[in-house]
């Protein structure tokens, strides 16, 4: 699909010409890249660590032949720790991001854990990845697809990387459809976020941006309906706590 520099998208709650997205997106990830982690934990109270451990076991890595993991968006390195220590001594993960920042945490993160030999770290765009056709095992990619400007241009590239037999795993946010939990979750995010975001990042703009980009995510039907788009197999979602995130999953097959 061609584009025009009068498509516009959203950031947010706003509309935005399509090509000022991703610089609006990487503001602010450079503004909240040091304290990323911890604004995590505090606003989902360590929950997403329990989401992002469904998300591996799902993958379920190979424990004793070669894997190849590619995480786009992968941001501080938080899911390639956390897939090579699930899986076995020949896996090897690719962290790929935009944002330079992001990396440098996540850089940190992975010689802390001594899997820098095991891997690699490239800056790029999800929409235009630098890798050849059919190269992954297994392409993750976790709270990042909503931040993407050209959502099904990233789905295309997903699908070109990963090998036939190959698996797609997106962890995102979705929506609450627990009668009771969305109303506090509602007033949760729109009040609570943003003053946490303010307190602990000094930037509450950029946590209005997270709250509102969810609200605009497409639900899992259209999510859906866009991986069989993309040619993806045998997709399905699995709602994690009453809807707030999901997994999307397909087969390159
Ligand atoms: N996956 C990590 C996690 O779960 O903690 C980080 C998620 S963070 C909410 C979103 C990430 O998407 C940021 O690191 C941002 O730089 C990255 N991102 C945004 N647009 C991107 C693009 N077009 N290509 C690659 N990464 C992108």
């Amino acid at each position: 699909m061609t584009t025009s520099a009068r498509d516009t998208t959203h950031f947010g709650f706003s509309d935005v010409p399509l090509d000022e997205k991703q610089g609006r997106v990487d503001d602010v990830f450079h503004s909240v890249a040091r304290r990323y982690d911890l604004m995590n934990d505090l606003m989902s109270g360590g929950l997403h660590r329990a989401w992002k451990d469904a998300l591996v076991a799902m993958a379920a890595p190979a424990k004793t032949t070669a894997f190849r993991h590619l995480d786009v968006a992968g941001g501080t390195g938080d899911i390639v720790v956390r897939m090579l220590g699930a899986a076995g001594p020949r896996a090897e993960a690719m962290l790929l991001d935009i944002n330079a920042d992001m990396l440098a945490v996540g850089r940190d993160r992975i010689a802390a854990a001594g899997l820098q030999h095991r891997v690699q770290i490239v800056q790029g765009n999800a929409e235009n990845l630098p890798f050849p056709a059919r190269s992954f095992d297994l392409y993750t990619i976790a709270f990042g697809i909503r931040n993407v400007p050209r959502i099904e241009a990233a789905l295309a590239e997903a699908y070109r990387v990963l090998k036939i037999g190959g698996r797609f795993l997106c962890l995102e946010f979705s929506s609450v459809d627990v009668p009771g939990l969305d109303r506090a979750y509602e007033a949760y995010s729109f009040n609570v976020i943003p003053t946490l975001g303010r307190v602990v990042t000094g930037d509450a703009e950029s946590y209005h941006y997270l709250v509102e980009s969810i609200r605009r995510f497409p639900d899992a039907a259209v999510f859906s309906a866009m991986l069989r788009a993309a040619r993806f197999a045998r997709v399905a979602h699995r709602p994690l706590s009453g809807n707030i995130a999901a997994i999307h999953a397909g087969w390159r097959l």
